[in-house]
């Protein structure tokens, strides 16, 4: 697996000094309730760390340099208690480098009618508090996601929990280091890129080497390695009955094995999390690598085919996200046009993440149909069903630009028994007319990244933070006013 990091997120109430020591108390003590609640009960993925109540420049500036320099810190959570004049923030906020969230909540939840006097509003104030807060961050334009309610309503901690989720795989952006085996297939258009404004923009690093340098690694694994990785095999998918007896099935098998070591002890020496491989470079490997990508996926790295390699960095980054749950490299390669059903068949050649697998896969040794290398082995299953996004990022000259579609994944109408690449059926929304058109009008790719764990604003969230242009077709997209919403990003962009 590749390794994760452990992060946590800091929580910094605003207010001031005009209402005395004891008003300031309730403030840091409510806070400290709020946190360690949203912790226990909410049942957050990463711990968060209540800070201090800020009332201050000075202290406000010092902190959010702190949260820059440190590592852990993967981001902020601000709330405004009480009345906190936002001057004193405008220092801070222009310095803050790690993702920002508003949170827009109330200690008390109702309003105690019989109670109720100046006591109670001056300590539960945040609905004028936040306000003058959110009016400094849009005027000083800080990129920072807005959650509003009360702080144990599971429709506001589950946002918190999205939110926190796109925000860890925006700080690791430099861990990102995607390893391209061969250059891009030649006269593909989408699938090249500006590598040095991946960086500038996301963190990401992509590096070339010549195949030569991973078939030097390949050669120099172990035959017991090798019997090792092929009996761990054994134990987790079906095998082909004649692997059962050595012969070209088995070898091409072992293969594989050989494959997958060389390339994970390439990818673990040199620091890479990602890496892409192109069918048309394979000089010195007998197979293109099949299972040996999904395999890798599966652990947690990106890749992308066809050298790839903005594909490949955003599958590393959405399974940063997604904590490696359920999200694979996919390419929308079939149709389904039966009137009123119709639907895409996604796959690729040979590289579908066993991640969002619903059964066992098997290993099937199999032509590969283009190219002149031995018959790869490569896993095959059929996909969870179920709600999902399709991704897929893009260069428009100088910019990036992000395509969502949000999608059904459903079940094959019959078996498949002649098709030896994994799959996953689905139907995009709002139909697949609209949404398929308006993916060209979009210029969305045929490489995407598919994922059941995460949603469109998780996505949109991370272009937020990028500031990147978004595009996001879902149940509510209306083919006209898309085609306008591109007219118009072309100009503002
Ligand atoms: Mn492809």
């Amino acid at each position: 697996m590749v390794a994760k990091q452990v992060f946590t997120f800091w929580f910094v109430t605003g207010s001031q000094h005009l209402y005395g020591n004891d008003a300031l108390q309730k403030v840091k003590d409510h806070s400290e309730i709020i946190v360690q609640e949203m912790n226990q009960t909410g049942n957050m993925p990463y711990e968060i760390i209540f800070k201090e109540v800020a009332t201050n420049s000075d202290d406000i500036l010092t902190l959010m340099q702190t949260a820059n320099l440190d590592d852990t810190c993967a981001g902020i959570i601000t709330w405004m208690h009480t009345f906190s004049p936002a001057k004193i923030w405008i220092a801070g906020l222009k310095s803050l480098q790690k993702p920002l969230l508003h949170l827009h909540t109330q200690f008390n939840r109702d309003i105690p009618w019989n109670n109720i006097d100046m006591d109670f509003m001056n300590l539960n104030q945040s609905a004028h508090g936040d306000r003058e807060f959110g009016f400094m961050a849009t005027r000083l334009n800080v990129k920072r996601k807005v959650i509003a309610g009360h702080w144990s309503d599971p429709k506001v901690t589950t946002k918190v929990k999205d939110w926190m989720k796109t925000a860890i795989a925006f700080v690791s952006g430099s861990q990102i280091n995607v390893a391209r085996f061969g250059d891009n297939m030649r006269n593909v258009a989408v699938t090249d890129g500006d590598k040095i404004e991946a960086q500038i923009k996301f963190g990401w690093t992509v590096d070339y080497y010549g195949i030569g340098d991973l078939v030097e690694v390949i050669k120099q694994i172990p035959e017991t390695e090798v019997d090792a990785l092929y009996r761990e095999y054994e134990t987790l998918y079906e095998l082909p009955v004649e692997a059962t007896e050595p012969g070209e099935v088995r070898e091409s098998i072992q293969e594989q094995a050989r494959i997958e070591l060389g390339l994970k002890h390439f990818l673990t020496t040199h620091g890479y999390t990602a890496f892409t491989t192109n069918f048309e470079d394979l000089h010195g490997m007998k197979q293109l690598p099949g299972l040996a990508a999904q395999r890798l996926m599966a652990e947690g790295y990106g890749f992308a085919g066809e050298g790839d390699w903005r594909t490949a960095a955003l599958l590393r980054m959405m399974k940063i996200m997604s904590d490696n749950q359920d999200t694979s490299f996919m390419e929308d390669y079939t149709y389904h046009l039966e009137p009123g059903n119709e639907m895409i068949l996604g796959s690729h050649m040979l590289e579908v993440c066993p991640t969002i697998a619903k059964n066992k896969p098997k290993i099937v040794v199999h032509p590969l149909s283009i190219g002149d290398k031995a018959d790869p082995a490569r896993l095959v299953f059929d996909s969870k069903e179920g709600d999902a996004i399709t991704v897929s990022l893009v260069e428009m000259g100088g910019r990036y630009r992000m395509v969502i579609n949000e999608v059904e994944a459903v079940a094959a109408l019959e078996e498949t028994p002649h098709l030896p690449v994994a799959k996953v059926l689905w139907k995009p929304a709002p139909s697949f007319q609209e949404a398929t058109e308006a993916w060209i009008y979009a210029g969305g790719a045929h490489h995407t990244v598919f994922s059941y764990q995460l949603t469109a604003t998780q996505l949109y969230d991370f272009a937020q933070m990028t500031d990147i242009e978004c595009i996001v077709i879902d149940q509510d997209t209306r083919l006209s006013q898309l085609r306008n919403e591109l007219q118009l990003s072309n100009k503002i962009w």
